[in-house]
């Protein structure tokens, strides 16, 4: 990991200014690898709008709104454990799976970790990597939260852009039918005790959750549902699946 995302966060803390800072642009899911390294200064930002406001404002529209999470914003207190029930839908494949990842002495039940990752693969790849078990952990925690099954825009992506949490197998896309994206977002962001990467889409209306490591990151992309983008195509000798969702 580069230092940047440090550097910029101290910034914002010796400005004394919100920690807001300006991602790259509108691509579904481009917040989720910026984690902050990306992040214009304040200092930056307000010369840029003072310069030509009337556009900027009209670009910010499409741009991705994120911020480094401070300490003080984390979770302190320790969560109980989640039930380990988890109901996953997937949303391309129309499968789903009622998953109980843990045993009874609390240890991980491997099978159901596997049966997760399958329900969390590529969806333009049909391919599977092992999903980091602390976010089937936090999918839990949501599922046991709304006691509703999670529908899965997207998990695992075998990309061409490799820095995505999704590549890594750490992220996910979810929503929940009946349930507003920023009800997951405010309870999700009550689980992170540090490490977390949080996503609100709200027009593509879905919610990006990923562990990585430190500093948290929380972030609005207000761009259309792309699925298509040329981000996420899969890498060279893949045949490209077009997707609706
Ligand atoms: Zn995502």
């Amino acid at each position: 990991m580069t230092r940047l995302p440090f550097l910029a966060l101290a910034l914002v803390f010796v400005s004394g200014a919100p920690a807001l800072a300006l991602a790259q642009p509108d691509s579904e899911d481009s917040g989720d690898e910026t984690a902050g390294g990306r992040a214009e200064s304040p200092a930056s930002d307000s010369v840029a709008k003072s310069r030509d406001s009337g556009k900027q404002s009209r670009r910010r529209k499409n741009k991705v709104v994120g911020h480094a999470v401070p300490d003080s914003q984390l979770r302190t207190t320790p969560l109980p454990l989640p039930s380990g029930h988890v109901q996953l839908f997937g949303l391309a494949s129309k499968e789903e799976a009622d998953l109980e990842i843990f045993n009874d002495d609390g240890s991980f039940d491997v099978d159901e970790l596997h049966q997760a990752d399958h329900m969390l693969r590529c969806k333009r790849t049909d391919t599977e990597k092992p999903i980091d078990p602390r976010l089937i952990v936090i999918l839990s925690y949501v599922y046991d939260h709304f006691q509703k099954r999670l529908e899965v825009v997207s998990g695992f992506r075998n990309q061409r852009k490799q820095t995505s949490f999704h590549f890594k197998g750490s992220a996910s896309d979810i929503r929940i039918e009946g349930v507003p994206p920023k009800k997951i977002v405010q309870f999700a962001s009550t689980l992170d005790t540090g490490g977390m990467g949080i996503g609100l889409y709200p027009r593509a209306h879905f919610v990006h959750i990923d562990v990585r490591p430190l500093p948290s990151y929380r972030w609005i992309d207000n761009a259309r549902p792309n699925p298509n983008s040329p981000d996420k195509r899969p890498p060279r000798g893949w045949k490209r699946k077009k997707l609706q969702s």
